[in-house]
């Protein structure tokens, strides 16, 4: 049953869903006027690419365009830091009445002259503006690449032109551009770990696990990837995804167009970490690239892992248990991770949302959660705000936009996103979940709440 308030859009209640359930309406554009916490199309594209070390990034667009996604994750380098500069062709008004294909053709020769070291990738991003003016951004790349004799790819993704998804998948599309040449190459044994963009060097962190048992990773897509190290991508045996909402469709290119199978994964709390590992090991063996010996010592790390995290769980599971969570992140599969987690710990999920979640993922969180918790699909800060307080929310766990109204709320806050410089994932990461779970949980400060309103 759709749950109806007088504090909810009438068109979105069919996107929020408590007590007996008939699914969730998702997988759509937002309400206008909702309030929506996602971000734009080309947002999605600039976030998945960003990650990829060696890349030039050039946003053809007002200003505004770069600097809203300039620097924007925690992602880590083992090498290069070119992709910490972003560059603009800082279109204006002149620009817009006589077009702006001649400055972005001026931006690339002024970047193959200036910069060092000189570019081997190059993304054009054509932001709204652009998408609405027409300029002809695919063969100004198809001749800076015939002149440069690099790769010179376009992401033409206006924000109007669709959701955060999209973008996503424009990125997916332009990563698999930069493959396409490399694709006729002889297999060899080895993963690719998709959907992770090393936020804090977690990426490192299950890359280790994974060598540590003998599986080598080919290609990071797109945490610490460089350009070399994504044209490698088309000999590996099997893709792993981690982040399904951004990458689940690179692998099903890649399983069409370069006969790379997929599984999917998540490196969050005991349970999925733990499985997650097996099934990569498992789906190796089954693909015949290995033999029984990799499935049999990834069992062994996994039950030698879990017997070192449990005393830390049992630890704070008595300061934990009973209390309520709430979860806003921007995929389903971290949103299932984050309930089981919290259910290791002996926490309700009561509210728990996602921006882009798909119908699939709902129906697992749906199967987790109790019949009285609300589920929400690309919820806003109003809703949020009405769910917590209505079921006494302890902590929310969500992105930097959520932080404020976590503390305005007087609700303790994890930061489970983009911007955080600590790992949340793996064996290492459990534990600083835990702890930051709570040290935020238990906070003296709570206790001076509405104090301020006698003194
Ligand atoms: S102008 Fe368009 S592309 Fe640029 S940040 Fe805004 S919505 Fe996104």
């Amino acid at each position: 049953m759709a749950v109806t308030t007088t504090n909810i859009l009438e068109e979105r209640a069919t996107s929020i869903s408590s007590k007996q359930r008939k699914g969730i309406s998702c997988e759509k554009e937002s309400v206008s006027g909702a309030v929506s916490q996602r971000a734009c199309v080309y947002c999605g594209a600039r976030v998945v690419l960003n990650p990829i070390t060696d890349a030039y990034h050039i946003v053809h667009g007002p200003i505004g365009c770069a600097s809203y996604t300039w620097d924007i994750r925690g992602s880590l380098s083992s090498g290069s830091e070119l992709y910490r500069n972003s560059y603009s062709t800082d279109l204006r008004e002149t620009d817009i009445v006589f077009g702006g294909a001649v400055k972005l053709t001026a931006a690339i020769d002024e970047l193959m002259e200036k910069a060092n070291p000189a570019p081997k990738l190059i993304f054009i991003y054509a932001t709204c503006i652009v998408g609405v003016i027409g300029d002809d951004v695919d063969a100004v790349c198809r001749a800076a690449e015939a002149k440069y004799g690099i790769r010179v790819i376009p992401v033409k993704a206006p924000g109007f032109s669709g959701t955060k998804s999209l973008g996503y998948q424009m990125a997916c599309n332009a990563i698999l551009e930069v493959m396409r040449p490399h694709r006729e190459q002889k297999k060899r044994f080895g993963i690719n770990i998709l959907g992770d963009y090393n936020l804090a060097g977690e990426m490192w962190i299950i890359k280790r696990y994974f060598e540590d048992l003998g599986i080598p990773v080919i290609s990071t897509i797109t945490g610490d990837a460089s350009y070399e190290s994504l044209t490698q991508a088309p000999s590996a045996t099997l893709n792993i995804v981690q982040c399904a909402g951004s990458s689940a469709y690179l692998a099903e290119c890649m399983d069409e167009e370069l006969g790379i199978p997929y599984v999917k994964v998540s490196f969050f709390g005991v349970e999925d970490t733990s499985a997650s590992i097996i099934r990569v090991a498992d789906a190796l063996y089954a693909a015949g690239a290995c033999d029984d010996g990799i499935p049999a010592r990834a069992r062994e790390f996994a039950a030698a892992q879990t017997a070192k995290v449990m005393p830390v769980i049992e630890k704070y599971k008595p300061r934990l248990a009973g209390k309520k969570a709430a979860i806003f992140v921007g995929g389903g599969f971290k949103a299932i991770s984050l309930i089981r987690q919290f259910n290791e710990l002996g926490i309700k999920t009561v509210v728990v949302g996602t921006q882009t979640g798909k119908k699939d993922e709902y129906a697992v969180i749906e199967s987790l959660v109790d019949g009285d918790t609300i589920v929400l699909d690309d919820a806003n800060p109003a809703e949020l705000e009405q769910f917590m307080l209505e079921k006494g929310a302890d902590i929310l766990v969500g992105g930097v936009k959520e932080r404020p109204l976590a503390y305005k709320l007087g609700v303790a806050f994890c930061d489970h996103n983009h911007e955080r410089r600590h790992p949340l994932a793996g064996f290492a990461g459990i534990e600083n979940f835990i702890k930051e779970i709570n040290m935020s949980i238990n906070s003296p400060v709570w206790q001076y709440l509405g104090k301020e309103a006698a003194v």
